[in-house]
């Protein structure tokens, strides 16, 4: 049912994630590889609405924000098909409504921006439409539009199974405090992908192709229990020990973009506890010991000349929040 004219706009914000593992299996056919991701949503957040549009509209989209002259506004765009994807599943013709994403997550910087708005965007005009999805239907179809939509749609921190998708909500004790460095340009994560794919054959021995049981195994993706743990106990010395090593697409992501090196080696100079790629990239996560540290290293560390900014964040941050309803 489409939107009344007079319906309230909903508005949705949604925060981003940092992967503080992210293991990651061999290729299946289908070229997806099977990961253990262990999510955890940090408070950087889009806000995304939906507001009733005039018949014949369509989906129209609007982005602000300082990145938003990176964010396609054609249908391409996660929101928009989140929108759409909504509507189909309902049966309602094609819908009438305007999107507008207030952007704060770097885009293309592995921090699941575009996923938190379709996130966003699926909750918004859930809303909007009084559509009333239950939550399982909304995992399903969150997870036609990407491995990392249906955590967005949960928040906290989790661990994904599968593709990303199958999610098992983790416990977690107090507040870590981070810091990201956020790079110029994005990575492709797609690219980077494949990167690792060609790190770990050019590294296989001679006439042991990857898809090899033997050397799938080395590969197998599994949750690091000590990490885990160190999640459930708050305990950020123990988190960071387990950092460096957490993230299997960082070597691929540093081939990619060697300066990322010098941005971790900043951050660690500047007084992290730990640092690491974030996701896919290039944006890196440094993990500190509190708020005062926070400040203080993202300072050195935009100071530093090896990424375009630094923001200062707290993690676990919650899943999306209803901000407004209005007219
Ligand atoms: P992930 O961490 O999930 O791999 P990311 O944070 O690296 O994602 P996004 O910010 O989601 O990357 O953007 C990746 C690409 O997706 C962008 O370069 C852009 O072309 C496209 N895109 C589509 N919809 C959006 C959106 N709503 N916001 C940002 N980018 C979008």
């Amino acid at each position: 049912m489409p939107a009344a004219p007079e319906a309230p706009a909903v508005t949705v914000r949604v925060p981003a994630k940092v992967n503080v593992q992210l293991a990651v299996g061999p290729p299946g056919p289908d070229g997806f590889h099977e990961l253990a991701n262990v999510f955890l949503a940090v408070a950087l957040h889009d806000d995304v609405t939906a507001a009733p549009a005039p018949p014949g509209t369509g989906i129209r989209l609007a982005c602000e924000g300082p990145d938003a002259d990176a964010v396609p506004l054609d249908d391409s765009n996660l929101a928009a098909r989140a929108a759409a994807l909504l509507a189909a599943h309902h049966g309602l013709p094609t819908p009438d409504v305007d999107l507008h994403i207030a952007k704060d997550i770097p885009v293309a910087g592995g921090m699941a921006g575009g996923s938190a708005d379709a996130a966003g965007a699926l909750l918004a005009c859930d809303a909007l439409w009084g559509t009333a999805t239950p939550a399982e239907e909304l995992h399903a179809l969150a997870s036609r539009l990407g491995s990392d939509v249906p955590f967005c749609l949960l928040g906290g921190a989790a661990l994904g199974q599968g593709r990303g998708e199958r999610l098992t909500p983790l416990p977690v004790a107090g507040t870590f405090h981070w810091v990201f460095a956020v790079a110029d340009g994005g990575l492709s994560t797609p690219a980077v992908y494949r990167e690792c794919d060609r790190l770990r054959a050019a590294a296989e021995p001679a006439g042991q192709p990857a898809a090899e049981p033997a050397a799938g195994a080395a590969h197998e993706p599994r949750p690091d229990p000590v990490l885990l743990a160190a999640l459930r106990d708050g305990d950020a010395a123990a988190l960071a020990a387990r950092l460096p090593a957490a993230n299997d697409l960082q070597p691929a992501a540093l081939s990619l973009r060697p300066a990322l090196a010098d941005t971790l080696a900043a951050g660690r100079a500047a007084g992290a506890l730990a640092g690491l790629v974030s996701g896919s990239g290039p944006t890196c996560a440094f993990l500190v010991a509190d708020a005062d540290a926070a400040r203080a290293v993202a300072a050195r560390l935009a100071d530093s000349g090896t990424c375009r900014s630094a923001r200062v964040t707290t993690a676990p941050a919650p899943g999306p929040t209803t901000i407004g309803t209005h007219a």
